[in-house]
């Protein structure tokens, strides 16, 4: 590379990621193929409209690669139409936002607290400022289960034109069959934002929201799935749907779709369709529930009672008088990267909450099995109850370094 300066800093981000281990759950690392796909010349092009309907000549080969992007998201998901175009999970939430409803319409999404997402009706974001959204939440943040009396209540009184599932701090499984016969029930749209855990559900070891009948599912790839930073809006079967939220992303809120990015994707979705991704996403599921385990063994309150998917959110206030800002501190420092986390009816604020949360999706991507994970568990505890003293914390940071150098970050999936 000629410019020096960035180089160096890409080389620095590369060796960062290779050292440290990676323990945000909506983090990954895409392998060499998706890479070079994004990297392609794919970005010089524009590419305004859909496949066969552009507002640019040379389309040959974009269409193409969209064509094929869009067909392998429909077989991975199962459904009829995808748009493959939205260039984050944000914007596609929007885009379905700005389709179906008008302003002031309601939407029925889960409280932020207990582990929805800010596009799901934060009163910073723009979404907020045009519709209005209404909450449900857990029944008991101990368990995990979600109060559907209660939402079905809300559902029934506020006339919501969409009912949202979805999160990003939840580590259940969510009966996606109680959320259609609710949202039937009030002639509602079902939308269920999967942005974590499509990874999951492609590979078939979490339950497909589109199974239970929902109508649509908005995603990122760059989470479980293991693609590039981007978003996608699947339609089950409604064409009058699919025709609105195309419309809505271009010319609605987008205007030239990244091909880049949408080559990659349709790498990743290649990807994800093999055997060995399907091994890799259960192996997710063991890694997180070894986990858990050993947080359960030395008594940590995990919100939900431990996991069901790929993700740990673990009140390290409440149990161990460390805030979450502290243990996110101490972590890093031994070369642990996660996040604090707000819990459900979390006394402290957000820029210093009670909670952290944690994933095993990266990790696994190295290679990490049961056995491994559960060491950087113990870890994990080491530190949170000595987050003051420096030997202790080299040591444990000694470890970490062992194990990342022998699980190297891998470049090629199949
Ligand atoms: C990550 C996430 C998003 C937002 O995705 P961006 O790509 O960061 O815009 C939306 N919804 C949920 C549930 C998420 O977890």
């Amino acid at each position: 590379m000629r410019d020096k300066k960035v180089e160096k800093l890409i080389k620095s981000e590369e060796k960062r990621q290779a050292k440290g281990l990676e323990l945000i759950p909506s983090e990954n690392y895409v392998s060499e193929d998706v890479l070079k796909a994004n990297g392609s010349v794919f970005t010089n092009k524009y590419s305004e409209g859909y496949p066969g309907r552009r507002y640019y000549g040379g389309q040959d080969f974009t269409d193409a690669v969209e064509r094929l992007a869009i067909e392998r998201a429909c077989k991975l998901f199962k459904c009829k139409y995808a748009n493959v175009q939205p260039h984050s999970g944000a914007p596609a939430n929007l885009a379905v936002y700005a389709a179906l409803l008008s302003p002031g319409d309601t939407v029925l999404g889960m409280d932020l607290s207990h582990g929805g997402h800010l596009t799901h009706g934060h009163p910073m974001t723009l979404p907020a400022k045009i519709y209005k959204f209404v909450n449900y939440k857990m029944k008991n943040p101990d368990t995990g289960e979600i109060d559907y009396e209660n939402l079905r209540k809300i559902a029934l009184e506020h006339k919501p034109k969409i009912i949202l599932a979805g999160f990003s701090a939840y580590s259940r499984s969510l009966n996606y069959k109680k959320f259609v016969e609710i949202a039937r029930e009030v002639g509602a749209v079902t939308m269920a934002d999967m942005a974590h855990i499509a990874g999951l559900i492609a590979a078939g070891v979490l339950r497909n929201p589109f199974d239970d009948g929902f109508d649509i599912i908005t995603s990122t790839t760059h989470k479980t799935l293991r693609g590039p930073r981007g978003g996608i809006i699947l339609t089950r079967e409604d064409e009058e749907i699919a025709k609105k939220i195309d419309k809505s992303i271009f010319p609605g809120i987008q205007g030239g779709p990244h091909m880049h990015t949408i080559a990659a994707k349709a790498v990743a979705f290649g990807e994800a369709m093999t055997p060995k991704y399907k091994a890799y996403a259960k192996q997710i599921l063991k890694n997180a529930k070894a986990m858990a385990e050993v947080f359960k063994k030395n008594n940590i309150r995990m919100i939900g009672g431990g996991t069901d998917n790929h993700l740990i959110l673990v009140d390290v206030f409440g149990s161990l008088g460390v805030t979450g800002k502290e243990a996110q501190t101490a972590l890093d420092e031994v070369g642990i990267t996660l996040n604090m986390n707000s819990i459900a009816g979390d006394t402290r604020k957000p820029l210093d909450p009670s909670g952290i949360r944690f994933g095993t999706p990266a990790i696994t991507t190295r290679g990490f099995k049961e056995k491994e994970c559960a060491y950087v568990a113990e870890l994990m505890i080491t530190v949170l109850k000595n987050k003051d003293d420096k030997k202790i914390k080299e040591a444990v940071h000694k470890e970490i370094k062992k194990l990342a150098k022998k699980f190297p970050i891998p470049k090629k999936f199949v």
